[in-house]
């Protein structure tokens, strides 16, 4: 346990931050063009950046489509503190029961961070409550430009960071207006995009972040491994959020109990 961390236990003693990397894992081991980009998988190279950035803040555990539950059993998404997700063909096959769970532990103040194409995923979806539809068109140069440059996301990061090559997502983006909108991105052909974006659900942060396209080596880019590490440091909840009460409550419950 690295004790140069950033999150508090129950007592307040400063222990790493538990971040669950999840990817569907699907075309890293099917598109010849996709694993040369990623030969270990988009969740090694996203695991690696968190590393470079937050050393021993940060604790890794990483969980794919194929495993029992995804990877994601109930025991360990009670241990952890963020979740990253990466998901593009494969969003129908992970199990609804699965995503209850991820979503409860949200609500509950577990971070998550989907990215890119994770914008359609089962819990992103169900968190939002809206269709998240976007315009989509390959290939072209992204600016991302910072509309909170005072935000903990966005600490570090050039003012915009230039994305050579990477999948153009437009506007209209349908998800409810964000919480704080961190960055904006352009296009080469002229479409704007809110590209990283918070939100909170219950006691949870999510952040959802564009960049990410699979045969682009977006996850690479100094820039944006940096944003990632940034994001994972604001989603990790403060501190234990207490049981709280709920339900019929006679009158003068708070005085006698
Ligand atoms: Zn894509």
């Amino acid at each position: 346990m690295g004790l140069a961390g950033s999150r508090p236990d129950e007592r307040g003693a400063t222990v790493a931050i538990r971040a669950t990397i999840w990817n569907e894992y699907v075309h890293e081991r099917r598109d010849a063009p996709v694993a040369k980009i990623y030969p270990n998988g988009i969740h090694v190279t996203l695991g690696e950046a968190l590393r470079e950035h937050l050393g021993d803040e940060v604790e890794i555990r990483y969980a794919t489509l194929d495993q029992p539950c995804h990877g994601l059993t109930t025991e360990v998404l009670e241990q952890t503190d963020v979740l990253l997700w990466w998901g593009h063909v494969a969003h129908r096959d992970v199990s609804d029961e699965v995503v209850a769970d991820v979503v409860e532990r949200v609500r509950a103040g577990m971070g998550f961070i989907p990215l890119h194409s994770a914008l359609k995923s089962k819990p992103f979806l169900t968190l939002m409550g809206t269709t998240c539809r976007i315009n989509y068109r390959h290939d072209e140069r992204e600016l991302l430009w910072t509309v909170n440059p005072g935000h903990p996301i966005a600490q570090g990061i050039p003012h915009p960071v230039i994305i050579p090559e990477q999948e153009m997502y437009g506007e209209f983006f349908d998800i409810p207006a964000p919480d704080e909108l961190v960055f904006i991105s352009s296009f080469s052909g002229g479409e704007v995009f809110r590209s990283g974006c918070c939100f909170r659900r219950g006691s949870g942060r999510i952040f959802y972040f564009s960049p990410g396209h699979e045969t682009n080596p977006v996850y690479h880019q100094p820039e944006i491994r940096r944003i990632i590490a940034n994001a994972v440091r604001w989603a990790c909840p403060d501190e234990a959020v207490p049981e709280q009460r709920y339900g019929h409550a006679p009158a003068g419950w708070f005085e006698t109990s």
